[in-house]
């Protein structure tokens, strides 16, 4: 966020116009929506504004003074002239308010931004000045998405809500909110059926079961990084859990998309490399779900392509907790298609295999290397660059060629992506050269050759582009 979004209400605050033109009618029309009576002044007022504001807006054909400035909360400096814009903003200033001037985003201490006004209900959207344009298209879409007749639905919301308040205690209360925003009663208020979504709304608040404590867990594929790479389904889990359980490999962007309330706790190794124990987080799972709460099992990727989701499943299986599985991208294909490599392809790869490079300590991943080693097939190492060597080594010396093509794929999909191409023989001088720290790939075979895109680098050209 580049500025704090709040929610001002002007009733009795006093909001001064400088300007007597289009711009000023447009911030006028603006704070007389939101509740407030501006006042505007300059030397000359158009006559379409006197017409419109007429009875709205306390109109002031002066100059202006330092003293109609004092005690304004909002001031809208909306001249055309920049020097004449800049003094009266550092008069407003000075005087304590806070001021948005037309078109002069440096000077602004606070920005409008473009609004979807349904009635109770308003978004603003801002770039925080840097594409007013963009914020209006972003308007559009929301636009689109919000039902005519919301109002009314929030109006008997509103309605409702004392008695609910009353009738139904706090935890099982955003349960009874989110089925009468979701159910049959929101249906009929935004149908237009105003009595009937009325007596349906009172009649759930009596009947409401509160003592419904089922929780649920959702085992969720976060994918690798690009929040724009979640499921549909995978967004809505998140923006609806109580409780978020969630890794490393879980991006900051996606775990943004959670609602302010949700409780985030992390299970990942921590720096100090501690990791949470495995049974420790399935105890903990399984203890939110028995407290009636929707938990989100964040996982890089998918949850079932070395995520141990497998394991994760079988301990709320056993515990008797309900356990939903949502898929997500998985690095390898997220990281083919950002480095523009086909995993299989017509020519080069009838097949592609997915191992793990990871072994304890010392030991070499135990592998069936002359099956890896065999042609026309990827290979893609997932937790392998510790041991990019060895793998190199062993496929070499079960047949693969050291001329084969590989990469090595690091933060893929992710706004720093690393792609480091070279041959099998190669792989461990393109691990050192890509130094990586962050999660990577392997990709050898022929279709490796391929790799292309943000971040490349390509050890036998030289080539190098900026992520
Ligand atoms: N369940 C995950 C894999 C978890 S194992 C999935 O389906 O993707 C962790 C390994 O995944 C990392 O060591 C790395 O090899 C790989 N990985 C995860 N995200 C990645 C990314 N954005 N770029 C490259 N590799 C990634």
């Amino acid at each position: 966020m580049k500025q704090f979004p709040a929610f001002i209400d002007l009733a009795n605050r006093r909001t001064v116009i400088l300007g007597g033109g289009e711009a000023a009618l447009a911030k006028a029309r603006l704070v007389v929506a939101a509740g407030g009576a501006p006042v505007l002044i300059w030397p000359e007022i158009a006559s379409a504004l006197r017409a419109e504001l007429a009875g709205r807006a306390e109109l002031v054909e002066a100059s202006p003074a330092r003293a109609d400035l004092a005690g304004a909360a909002l001031v809208f400096v909306a001249v055309d002239d920049a020097e004449t814009a800049a003094r009266w903003a550092r008069t407003a200033k000075s005087e304590g308010a806070l001021v948005n001037v037309v078109d002069r985003a440096e000077l602004c201490d606070f920005l409008t931004p473009a609004i979807v006004d349904r009635g109770a209900l308003t978004v603003a959207i801002s770039t925080g000045g840097a594409g007013p344009v963009f914020a209006r298209s972003i308007r559009e879409k929301i636009e689109a998405l919000i039902p005519a007749r919301t109002d009314a639905l929030l109006e008997l919301a509103a309605r409702c809500r004392d008695t609910v308040k009353a009738k139904i205690a706090a935890p099982a209360r955003r349960r009874f909110w989110e089925e009468f925003f979701r159910g049959a009663v929101a249906e009929r208020a935004l149908a237009g059926d105003d009595d009937g979504a009325r007596a349906l709304a009172l009649g759930a608040v009596d009947s409401f079961d509160t003592d419904q404590k089922e929780g649920v867990v959702h085992i969720i594929g976060a994918g690798p990084g690009d929040p724009d790479l979640l499921t549909l389904r995978a967004f809505r889990l998140i923006q609806s859990a109580d409780v978020i359980l969630h890794d490393r490999l879980v991006s900051d962007e996606i775990l943004n998309l959670a609602r302010r309330d949700a409780e985030r706790v992390f299970v990942g190794k921590a720096k100090a490399n501690h990791a949470v124990p495995q049974d420790e987080i399935e105890a903990r799972m399984i203890a939110y779900a028995r407290d009636g709460k929707t938990v989100a099992r964040l996982k890089g990727g998918d949850p079932f392509v070395f995520g141990r989701g497998g394991e994760e499943l079988d301990a709320l299986r056993a515990a008797g907790v309900e356990a939903v599985v949502t898929p997500g991208i998985t690095a390898a294909t997220g990281c083919a298609a950002a480095a523009r490599l086909p995993l299989t392809h017509r020519d080069d790869a009838q097949a592609v295999t997915f191992v793990t490079g990871h072994a304890k300590g010392d030991e070499d991943p135990d592998l069936d290397w002359s099956a890896l080693a065999s042609l026309k097939n990827t290979l893609v190492v997932y937790m392998g660059v510790g041991k990019a060597s060895t793998i190199a080594a062993r496929l070499i010396y079960h047949g693969r060629k050291s001329s084969t093509p590989a990469a090595i794929i690091e933060n893929g999909t992710r706004y720093n992506q690393l792609i480091v191409k070279g041959t099998l023989g190669d792989l461990g001088v393109l691990v050192e050269r890509a130094g990586v720290k962050g999660p990577a790939l392997l990709v050898i075979g022929e279709v490796a050759a391929r790799a292309d895109g943000a971040g490349l680098v390509d050890i036998a050209t030289n080539v190098r582009r900026a992520a």
